[in-house]
């Protein structure tokens, strides 16, 4: 099936349920509701020229008009193209005119990004232009740009007034158009989270994402009686994938606490909107839960949800079960490059292999580990994760250089992930494969040092990697977050380390920070700290 015709059965089924509820800016949407938008923006978008196959670019936190967004542009057969809302001007150029956005739908501003003025000083040639008319020497693809809301600003379309530009011919058109999708057009170019370098953007189509995202809410039995809280970040796969696209698949109801990830407001959304299930990364239940007044939350509506993209240390695992009643979570694994989950535990999986391991394979995915050589290593033994199935993307968009070396002539993607399977078929992911430290022959795995020094009462984050050395090849480093209040010294963590593991595992180098350089996908970029170690050791 394609986006729009399951968007379709859904509204045909569940129409006058709760679609989208956002408490911040007070907009609640039905199903009819949410028809009703996504209907005239993209006959507004046809209107405007854009045709099936072309680029639309949003950048923007997360709110009513990207969910519109997405399910508007699906209709019209253009491929929406996601962009960070952490992006700054040099990143947005490259994205922009990577993947030639012929339209960008951006946000006014948020906190201290603002989108307009950037976009401003990209294309200075704006102000003079005739909205939807706009020839930038920057952007030489870019011609219309819209601005969410009902602003008028030169040389930019306000949101409002797209919805207002189809008419009855637009509609005829439209549905002609949504008509003749085929599951294997692209609909979304995604980026990755930018963890280990440069963002790829990921071309994934109709068929790839709408079965992931139905594999994965069936997991946890997701029903339209189930009401999902999602803080996670929309242009992300993690929300726009298993988020909105698998409560429309379910005709579940959808919550934003907010546009930004805000813990507070996130249990605060919970409560009032009893919500049976929630998403995030590791790092956003800790902060929720490490709230002093956490306790003052409802949360016993929840259910289940995913916590996915980064290891998740057993303590926080113990706590989202007990504290937030979240019996039933379950962990993903995936990439956006797999659509993106390919292993996920189930609801009544014992706790221990919720913890240690993702999961078990998803439906119609295929796995193999690999050594170096490419060859299958024996049960249990490490090695490179590789995945094969309808979930794996078309490619990267416009690379063919990195699609090869991602995804090999047999269609295996190599996930850049270190992992074991064990006779039940439940994997472990060990890290990555550019992680690993190889310090005098020794092969070490940073995660299994994080989560020894994570489990140190004054130590509240840690990333462990590795900097080159003369005499060893590379050396161990960590950044160490203290708990609040705690004073953490190194001779304290040396004392620690002593005796409970192998000498060549003990932090060479070890530095005390405030935060860690982290993705707006809450997973830390080992590649920014390593760089800046090397800065500092020169
Ligand atoms: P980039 O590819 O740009 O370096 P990224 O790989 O972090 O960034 P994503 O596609 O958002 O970009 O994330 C996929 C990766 O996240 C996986 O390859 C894996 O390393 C990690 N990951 C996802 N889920 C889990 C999990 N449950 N446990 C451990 N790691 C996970
Ligand atoms: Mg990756």
């Amino acid at each position: 099936a394609t986006v729009p015709q399951i968007f379709a059965e859904t509204v045909a089924r569940f129409g006058p349920r709760d679609a989208a509820i956002f408490p911040e800016s007070g907009v609640r949407y039905t199903y009819y509701d949410l028809d009703r938008e996504v209907d005239a923006l993209a006959s507004g978008l046809l209107a405007l020229g854009i045709m099936p196959g072309d680029r639309v670019g949003i950048w923007s936190p997360n709110r009513p008009e990207w969910l519109i967004t997405q399910f508007a542009t699906a209709r019209i057969g253009a491929v929406l193209v996601t962009i960070n809302p952490a992006y700054r001007l040099s990143e947005v150029e490259y994205a922009l005119n990577k993947v030639g956005c012929k339209a960008l739908i951006t946000a006014e501003s948020f906190k201290s990004s603002d989108y307009i003025g950037m976009i401003r000083e990209l294309a200075p040639e704006l102000a003079d232009c005739r909205a939807g008319a706009l020839a930038s020497e920057k952007l030489p693809h870019l011609h219309i740009v819209i601005r969410m809301g009902d602003e008028k600003t030169p040389g930019m379309l306000s949101f409002k007034d797209v919805g207002r530009l189809g008419g009855a011919a637009q509609q005829m058109r439209l549905n002609a158009i949504t008509a003749s999708l085929d599951p294997d057009d692209p609909i979304n170019i995604q980026f990755t989270s930018g963890t280990t370098g440069a963002p790829k953007g990921a071309t994934l189509t109709h068929y790839n994402i709408v079965n992931n995202a139905r594999f994965t809410v069936a997991t946890m039995g997701f029903s339209e009686a189930d009401r999902l809280c999602i803080p996670v970040p929309l242009y992300h796969c993690f929300g726009m994938v298993l988020g909105t696209l698998g409560c429309v698949s379910a005709g579940a109801a959808m919550v934003f606490p907010g546009a930004g990830f805000e813990p507070g407001a996130t249990l605060a959304a919970v409560g009032a909107e009893q919500c049976t299930a929630l998403y995030g990364v590791p790092t956003m239940f800790t902060a929720m839960l490490d709230r002093p007044d956490f306790d003052t939350f409802d949360t016993s509506s929840l259910r289940t949800g995913i916590m996915a993209g980064a290891p998740c240390p057993i303590e926080v695992m113990r706590r989202v079960v007990r504290d937030m009643n979240m019996a039933q979570v379950t962990i993903g694994y995936g990439m956006t490059e797999t659509s993106p989950i390919s292993f996920q535990s189930g609801v009544d999986d014992a706790l221990e292999d919720r913890v240690a391991t993702v999961g078990r394979v998803h439906p119609h995915v295929e796995v193999k580990i690999v050594d170096g050589e490419g060859r299958t290593v024996p049960v249990g033994e490490q090695g490179e994760l590789c995945t094969r199935g309808y979930s794996v993307m078309q490619g990267y968009w416009a690379d063919d250089g990195q699609t090869h070396a991602a995804i090999d002539r047999a269609g295996w993607m190599h996930t850049g992930d270190l992992a074991t399977l064990d006779k039940r078929g439940y994997c472990r992911i060990v890290g990555r494969v550019k992680d690993m430290i190889i310090r005098g022959g020794e092969n070490i795995y940073p995660r299994e040092i994080e989560e020894f020094l994570h489990r140190h009462p004054d130590v509240s984050e840690v990333q462990v990697f590795g900097v080159p050395d003369d005499t060893y090849g590379e050396e161990v480093c960590a950044w160490i977050v203290p708990q609040a209040g705690a004073t953490l010294t190194e001779a304290a963590v040396l004392a620690y380390c002593k005796g409970q593991i192998a000498h060549y595992k003990v932090p060479r180098f070890i530095r005390f920070k405030e935060a860690l350089p982290m993705t707006v996908t809450g997973k830390a970029q080992k590649f920014a700290m390593r760089d800046a170690m090397i800065e500092e050791l020169k």
